[in-house]
């Protein structure tokens, strides 16, 4: 998270703060880093952090993640995102969903991604059997590259995507991690 801390034109106090990886990053470097240091008294809180849970169960977090692999609809049931599981972990990535699945009970909230789910910028983005709707692609449509699989040529995912394969997600991801895991074995 970055947080700014200041005042306006108005002389009023305001306070920013934007959701990490949410932006690409800029090429310029046009922006200046001003650090200010603060007083350690005020920064003491109420709040004691007893425990820190890892929501993602230790694997990668999504928001930080460079690689993700995410499953739609078309993997036609939970008892298939193993598939797309097994692809993220070749790619040392995170797994991530459309709210669809999430809907359907086939995983967690936690790995939503859209509008109403996280918004991510990894350097990869695999989408497996998502369509692309808006909801969807607000979340993630700034990926350094994005590749779709979908059985549907004219799937709108295909619009935004960087590379896409028209075809079955549940004989490709298999064969993706296949390939990944001779490729990075080498
Ligand atoms: C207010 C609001 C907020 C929303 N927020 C979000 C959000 O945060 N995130 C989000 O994802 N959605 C969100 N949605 C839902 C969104 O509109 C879509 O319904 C959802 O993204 C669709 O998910 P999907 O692509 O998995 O499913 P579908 O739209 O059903 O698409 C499934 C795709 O799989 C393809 N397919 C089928 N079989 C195969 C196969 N064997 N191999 C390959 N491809 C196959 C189909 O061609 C199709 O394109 C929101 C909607 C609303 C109204």
């Amino acid at each position: 998270m970055i947080a700014q801390v200041g005042n306006n034109s108005t002389g009023k106090p305001f306070f920013v703060t934007v959701r990490g990886k949410i932006y690409a990053e800029s090429k310029e470097g046009a922006g200046e880093v001003v650090e200010e240091s603060v007083d350690g008294a005020a920064l003491e809180g109420r709040m004691v952090v007893k425990e820190v849970k890892s929501e993602s169960g230790g694997s990668v977090n999504l928001t930080e993640a460079d690689v993700i692999v995410a499953a739609g609809r078309g993997l036609k049931g939970a008892e298939n995102l193993p598939l797309v599981k097994d692809l993220a972990q070749a790619l040392k990535g995170a797994f991530g969903a459309s709210r669809a699945i999430v809907d359907a009970g086939w995983t967690e909230y936690s790995n939503q991604v859209g509008q109403t789910g996280k918004t991510v910028n990894p350097k990869l983005y695999i989408a497996l059997g998502i369509s692309g709707a808006i909801q969807h692609l607000v979340g993630m449509q700034t990926s350094k590259t994005i590749v779709a699989v979908n059985k549907d040529k004219d799937a709108p995912i295909f619009n935004i995507a960087s590379y896409g394969i028209v075809g079955d997600a549940l004989e490709i991801a298999p064969a993706l991690t296949k390939k990944f895991k001779a490729e990075l074995a080498d």
